[in-house]
């Protein structure tokens, strides 16, 4: 089996897969399944057939790329919030030389066997720098953040060089289809790229398969959730309402406790009954955007608190740190409804998490933002809109008084798509396009090549020839040039 290279900004230790968040979580599971090697170049470690090589950042380089480019611009536009993105000087081109080191540690390790899955948005530019220094094997892309709408991308000042770079993989995987709708209306809109009969863009003389591939969980892992330990955290049996978020902009937390004061002014008849169990770790502090989110929170939650709560009931649970996912799992468990709004979500991993950890003969009910990934495979959830509170209130109401054998109607539509698109299935399916793609460009590329090469010299040899041969240019990164293609930009 030929060994997959999985690169990604964030490491974890394998063994400690159930502590990690979203991305590293996905990455594990490729692991499992797969032989893999590791992240980047420095210190090697093994566990379980699998190396781990990591590179570390200097202060500088965390600040301006990590904090700076990938958090500050490319997390904010990707999310739709123009407004909190800093185009600050600096930011990009520290941003390029993070990824100019990470390919050359990387270049050390690649064998010729080898298939490169590169992870999201911190290393767009990583597979053309590649390319760039040799590299032939297949090179895949996944993006776990959501596209946003051309218009927005094309507020990125890099804007070109980013689709220039996205040009280099062979594959670029992405969470839905509306987020491959958007890149393509990107590359259309920006760098005149077109569709080709296959599905694939043309741009910049390349071609790209871009498709969508929706991140999993493993759901047996979830399954095992045990609600007699969660519920050592007594709440006297009101019904809880859980979330489970990073504290981050796109998640939606004011509106969600906005809807829920709102549920409570609206339905008298549930104060006392239900609690809202928010969960929300902080994140990337130093971001200033990141610090007036936790402040509007503890405003919202001590207001809610203040103008409901009784002395033996808090309506909102705000705990501001991180629980372990067993731990999580056995508090999905024993939640009534599971309350997932962001307000853009490139998938939502807790709210497939929370549906898997349900039992199936008494399940809760799965409240779901339309502008999370999720979204699109879970739609037998509740879907809201967030930014209406009234139909959140009301979603909440709904939820409590749905009848047992609607829940589990649902729960049983909604677990066979969960069951069915897998983490491992995710990491399968994306493996094999990729490799599709990888062959289709070597078939095309080699075959053609003499061909062309005896065509161009027959041309050298008749300067006067009234017509030229019509080729592609040839790609820069040593493919070839392409069967049938007039590519323009
Ligand atoms: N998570 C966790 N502990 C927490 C909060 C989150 O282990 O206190 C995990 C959660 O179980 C999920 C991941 O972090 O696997 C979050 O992924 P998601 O796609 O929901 O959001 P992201 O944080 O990637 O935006």
């Amino acid at each position: 089996m030929r060994r997959i290279v999985v690169v990604s900004n964030r490491v974890m230790d394998l063994r400690k897969a159930a502590q990690a968040g979203g991305v590293a979580v996905a990455i594990a599971d490729v692991f499992r399944t797969r032989k893999g090697a590791g992240e980047a170049e420095v210190k090697m470690t093994r566990s379980a057939g699998n190396a781990l090589a990591t590179l570390p950042l200097t202060a500088e380089e965390h600040s301006d790329y990590y904090l700076g480019y990938s958090n500050s611009v490319l997390w904010p536009v990707f999310h739709n919030r123009l407004d909190l993105a800093r185009f600050d000087a600096g930011f990009y081109t520290r941003y390029m030389s993070v990824n100019e080191r990470f390919a050359r540690a990387l270049r050390t390790l690649i064998q010729p066997d080898d298939i490169i899955w590169i992870h999201d948005y911190h290393l767009i530019p990583l597979g053309s720098l590649l390319r760039r220094a040799g590299v032939t094997n297949p090179i895949g892309f996944f993006l776990h953040i959501p596209v946003p709408p051309s218009q927005t991308f094309l507020a990125i000042p890099e804007y070109r060089a980013l689709a220039c770079a996205l040009t280099a993989y062979d594959l670029v995987g992405l969470q839905t289809q509306a987020d491959v709708a958007n890149l393509i209306q990107f590359f259309e809109d920006s760098v005149a790229g077109r569709i080709l009969q296959d599905g694939r863009v043309a741009a910049f003389d390349r071609r790209l398969a871009i498709e969508s591939f929706p991140v999993g969980i493993d759901p047996d892992s979830f399954a095992r959730a045990s609600p007699q330990k969660a519920s050592a955290q007594s709440i006297d049996g009101a019904q809880r309402i859980i979330g489970v978020d990073r504290l981050d902009y796109s998640k939606g937390l004011p509106q969600k406790f906005q809807a829920f004061g709102h549920f409570l002014e609206k339905h008298a008849e549930y104060r006392r009954n239900v609690v809202l169990t928010q969960f929300a770790p902080p994140t990337r502090e130093s971001v200033e955007a990141y610090t007036d989110i936790r402040q509007q929170l503890e405003a919202l939650s001590g207001k809610i608190n203040g103008m409901f709560g009784e002395l033996d009931w808090v309506p909102i649970h705000y705990i501001y740190r991180s629980a372990p996912r067993d731990r999580l799992r056995d508090i999905y468990r024993s939640s009534r409804i599971g309350f997932f709004t962001p307000l853009r979500d490139g998938m939502n991993l807790v709210s497939k998490e929370y549906i898997a950890s349900q039992d199936p003969d008494d399940p809760g009910v799965p409240i779901l933002s339309r502008f999370a990934g999720a979204a699109e495979q879970l739609v037998d959830a509740l879907i809201v809109n967030p930014y209406n509170i009234d139909e959140m209130a009301d979603a909440l109401r709904a939820a409590l008084v749905m009848d047992r054998s609607e829940r589990i109607e649902r729960y049983n539509r909604l677990m066979s798509v969960i069951r069915t698109c897998d983490s491992a299935a995710w990491a399968a399916s994306f493996l094999a396009t990729l490799e599709a793609a990888a062959n289709e460009r070597s078939h095309v590329a080699e075959p053609l090549a003499p061909s062309i090469r005896a065509s161009m010299a027959k041309l050298a040899r008749t300067p006067l020839a009234p017509v030229g041969l019509k080729l592609g240019r040839s790609s820069s990164k040593g493919a070839g040039p392409r069967r049938g293609a007039s590519h323009h930009e």
